[in-house]
């Protein structure tokens, strides 16, 4: 049996149809309907009477049906690897990673959920001290998760998961790139849930339209995954009903080389970083910062290690094709504005129609676009600084914060450095190793968006913290009542100031 959507496009003309594609080839997967905001709503709608049955099922009940999601796709993992190899156009194995990492969130997701969110004693304070009190973090309702294209699995699942373990209904709407994957997840649900189940996740397939109108379909919250462009577009649609929003958006992470750090480890570690998923990747390596005692050394072992790395869509190709055709435009502007302010492009900055060579770029400008904005291709900016304050100085100078990672001989200076990057993420000696831990939060500051995805915050995130206090005891004079006197109210502040104002 194949999970193979089957959602066939419109065979009435007036409906609104788009094609997926494969990138390697340009031919056509299959053609989906653009849905308009009337039949989002509609998926709204459903989700919000499957809520019921979701919410009847408790932590428990949760648990067992994610589980059984996550069986669906780990039996398929091989299906499901072909299907992101054809649409997105990365190597099989790649796909197989992404999807791998993926089925882990789902399982820490449904197994943390009751510890995180459940309910949990306070301490009451002096002023309440006849009141138990506790918080406990309920969910939102249905949230709507939009997705980009470039980890059509492992991304979306940051949201969908801990937004279905917290106990929330799901609408997806992913990426134009990628829909039949998020139809291939769509329906791995319905065969794991009974059918009172079966639209606590649903998918509905468009353009940014009907991304919008989910923005506008009465959701509890936008969990947003794209370009910052974007992400401004959603918070001001969701503005107007005021529609929390969760933004995972680009980034521009650098990666920081001390004085003593494994050179041929950090250029092992920046040519992936970098380069894999054809530099497609949000918390991908774009720039590196090296100091002047390790620069000429890593630059030779990066060079010399990307010689070896091939784009192609062949079985043997490091990287596949650029995705989304119209990037390939933005990464040759960024290689020609480096290159025509005075870079030099040490090995590739050659394109060739989809497939970008592996590029290393040096002697760039600080202030030029591929230092500063989004590149999302197989380059990577590699400038020599002094020491390593002045390398996270000039990591900290663009408008994103998303990741990034510090290789060094001391560890522990290492997260240090780590520290004083502004940044949601950083690795210490590897690349995108916070990405497979699930219990640490995923998520950027500044430009790079807001929120966490993933741990205990990314649960939250997908929540209200209710507030409960239950009076133990009625206390023989009452503050919060009209028959308190003013002697009473004396008296706290005396005893306010004994507790609080010594020193
Ligand atoms: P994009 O912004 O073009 O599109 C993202 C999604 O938004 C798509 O599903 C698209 O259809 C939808 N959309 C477009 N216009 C919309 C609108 N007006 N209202 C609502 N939805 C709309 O991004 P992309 O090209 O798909 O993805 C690449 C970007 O995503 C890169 O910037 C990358 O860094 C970022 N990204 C970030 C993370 C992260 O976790 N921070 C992860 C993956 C990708």
């Amino acid at each position: 049996m194949t999970l193979a959507p089957e959602r066939p496009a419109a065979a009435d003309p007036a409906v609104e149809v788009f094609d997926s594609l494969d990138p390697a080839t340009g031919e056509v997967l299959a053609t989906y309907p653009v849905q308009s905001a009337e039949e989002v709503e509609a998926a709204v709608a459903r989700a919000r009477v499957a809520l019921q049955w979701w919410q009847a099922q408790g932590y428990e009940g949760r648990r067992t049906h994610l589980r059984a999601w996550k069986g669906a796709i780990a039996r398929r993992i091989q299906e499901l690897a072909e299907l992101v190899h054809r649409e997105n156009g990365k190597p099989r194995p790649d796909a197989l990673l992404e999807i791998a990492l993926a089925v882990d969130h789902i399982e820490w997701a449904a197994k943390k959920a009751p510890k995180v969110l459940g309910p949990r004693r306070v301490a009451s304070g002096m002023m309440a001290a006849n009141q138990a009190s506790s918080v406990e973090y309920q969910a939102l309702g249905v949230v709507g998760v939009i997705g980009p294209w470039n980890y059509p699995v492992f991304t979306p699942m940051g949201s969908l998961a801990y937004a279905l373990a917290a106990g929330n209904a799901v609408v997806f709407k992913p990426s134009e790139f990628t829909p039949a994957i998020g139809l291939w997840l769509e329906r791995a649900w319905q065969m794991s849930v009974p059918a009172e189940g079966r639209e606590v996740l649903q998918v509905v397939t468009g353009l940014g339209a009907t991304g919008a109108a989910l923005c506008r379909a009465g959701v509890d919250k936008i969990a947003f995954t794209g370009s910052a462009a974007t992400g401004k577009k959603v918070m001001a649609a969701c503005a107007e009903t005021l529609v929390p929003v969760l933004m995972e958006c680009g980034g521009k992470d650098a990666m920081i080389v001390d004085d003593d750090a494994d050179v041929a480890a950090a250029a092992d570690a920046a040519l992936w970083g970098g380069m894999s998923n054809a530099g497609q990747t949000c918390i991908g390596i774009e720039r590196v910062y090296a100091t002047d005692k390790v620069y000429d050394a890593f630059v030779t072992e990066l060079t010399t290690r990307a010689a070896a790395v091939r784009p192609g869509s062949d079985a043997t190709a490091s990287y596949g094709p650029i995705t989304m055709p119209s990037q390939v435009g933005i990464i040759q502007r960024h290689i020609d504005d480096a290159v025509a302010r005075g870079g030099r492009a040490l090995t590739g900055g050659t394109v060739d129609g989809l497939f970008v060579a592996p590029t290393v770029l040096v002697d760039v400008p600080e202030d030029s676009a591929a230092v500063q904005e989004e590149t999302f291709g197989p380059t990577i900016t590699v400038a020599r600084v002094r020491d390593a304050d002045e390398a996270v100085e000039r990591t900290n100078a663009t408008s994103y914060g998303l990741a990034g990672a510090v290789f060094t001989g001391d560890s522990k200076r290492g997260v240090g450095i780590a520290r004083r990057i502004r940044s949601g993420m950083t690795s210490v000696n590897s690349v995108i190793a916070f990405a497979s831990v699930p219990g640490l939060p995923f998520g950027g500051v500044g430009d790079s968006g807001f929120g966490r995805i993933h741990g205990e915050d990314g649960l939250k995130e997908f929540t209200r913290a209710k507030a409960i206090t239950r009076q133990r005891f009625a206390l023989p004079v009452q503050l919060l009542s009209f028959t308190r006197t003013p002697e009473l109210t004396d008296k706290v502040a005396k005893v306010v100031g004994m507790v609080h104002g010594r020193g």
